[in-house]
């Protein structure tokens, strides 16, 4: 059979089946942010692993080393947040091309190290080996948290309000940006003020994790579900949608999208909403929360960190699936289109 017959989450869910074993101490396996495991009365145990791999996750030509090796911690960092928790110690595996320098190496860990010491834990241990043609880098991460804290992409409640950290699109952006610059056929690209897009430069080159908001939304009793988004709203909504055994309504026209994202997306002639619904990589968390807890959860999060959270819609009964309204009022069918490994 061919893996692009049923995509990364159709194998994901066929492994998931066939090395499903049942163990008390794993509270949450497969299917989430991060596993959860049991430590003790009050605590439990976060892993989660991402792999980045060069020419599918990054390009050394746009980013330099340290910022690929900082990209590969967050995305790990921004997993243990969605869940809650509190980063613990980190294992990095590094494939190494027969063209990278020591020099270039050691800046993919210096990268790797300012996310470890920005978030307050180590990296104690990894795995080096050679690679014939690309860099991997594999990060292991652990967290924990306490039970009460935990949040999951399957606790969302129908009448849940849907919200988003920030604003979306804008890594998305600067990625298409940057590699349109590099590729100097496409000259419009050049013609846009640099001054004008570094902010989204940035989401792409520096992606910060949101972990403050996610452990103080994780205190609050009413936020219910949490992921964040590393493969746009669509699809990170439909992860909370289908494990919550729920349907979603998104309201286009409360999308955060950012002036500088939405002026360069002119510029490159992409939809804005198709970056937020379908980029990647943005770090922000999605949550569901209580209807009536809204004006209280939504002021403690933005005074605490100065992080401002847009309400993006709705949550609905499963039979009314995934749609989004359209600034019109049209309902559609919202599909999930973020990056296809298969
Ligand atoms: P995220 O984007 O949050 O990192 P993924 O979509 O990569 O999450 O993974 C979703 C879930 O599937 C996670 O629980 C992850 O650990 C699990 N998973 C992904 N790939 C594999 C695999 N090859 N074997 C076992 N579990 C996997
Ligand atoms: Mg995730």
């Amino acid at each position: 059979m061919d893996l692009s017959s049923i995509g990364e989450f159709g194998l994901i869910d066929r492994l998931k089946k066939r090395i499903f074993r049942p163990d008390r101490r794993v509270v949450v396996g497969i299917g989430d942010d991060a596993a959860v495991l049991r430590q003790s009365s009050e605590k439990l145990l976060l892993l989660t692993t991402d792999v980045l791999v060069e020419r599918v996750h990054f390009d050394r030509r746009i980013q330099s080393y340290r910022q690929i090796g900082w990209r590969a911690m967050v995305a790990s960092v921004s997993d243990v947040a969605a869940m809650g928790g509190e980063p613990g110690h980190a294992l990095v595996s590094i494939c190494l091309p027969a063209d990278i320098t020591v020099e270039q190496t050691e800046e993919v860990y210096d990268g790797l190290h300012s996310v470890a010491e920005e978030y307050g834990f180590s990296i104690v241990g990894g795995d080096t080996v050679s690679s014939p043609r690309d860099l991997v880098i594999s990060v292991f991460l652990t967290g924990e948290v306490r039970e009460e804290n935990l949040m999951t992409r399957a606790a969302a409640q129908t009448e849940d309000l849907i919200c988003v950290t920030g604003q979306l699109g804008g890594a998305q952006a600067g990625l298409v940006m940057l590699q349109s610059l590099k590729d100097k056929e496409k000259t419009p690209a050049s013609a846009f003020p640099e001054n004008e897009w570094q902010q989204v430069r940035d989401r792409h080159l520096w992606p910060r994790p949101r972990l403050r908001e996610a452990q103080l939304l994780a205190r609050e009793a009413g936020v219910h579900a949490m992921i964040d988004v590393s493969d746009g709203l669509a699809g990170e909504v439909g992860h909370i949608a289908r494990q919550s055994g729920v349907g979603a309504e998104i309201w286009e026209q409360e999308i955060p999208v950012g002036q500088q994202t939405r002026r360069l997306a002119e510029h490159l002639g992409i939809s804005p909403l198709d970056l937020a619904l379908h980029g990647g990589e943005d770090f922000e968390l999605v949550f569901t929360m209580a209807a009536d807890q809204r004006r209280r959860i939504l002021q403690a999060v933005t005074e605490e960190t100065g992080t401002s959270i847009a309400v993006v819609g709705k949550v609905t009964a499963a039979q009314e699936g995934i749609n989004i309204v359209s600034s019109q009022g049209d309902r559609i069918p919202l599909v999930a289109e973020g990056y296809r490994h298969f």
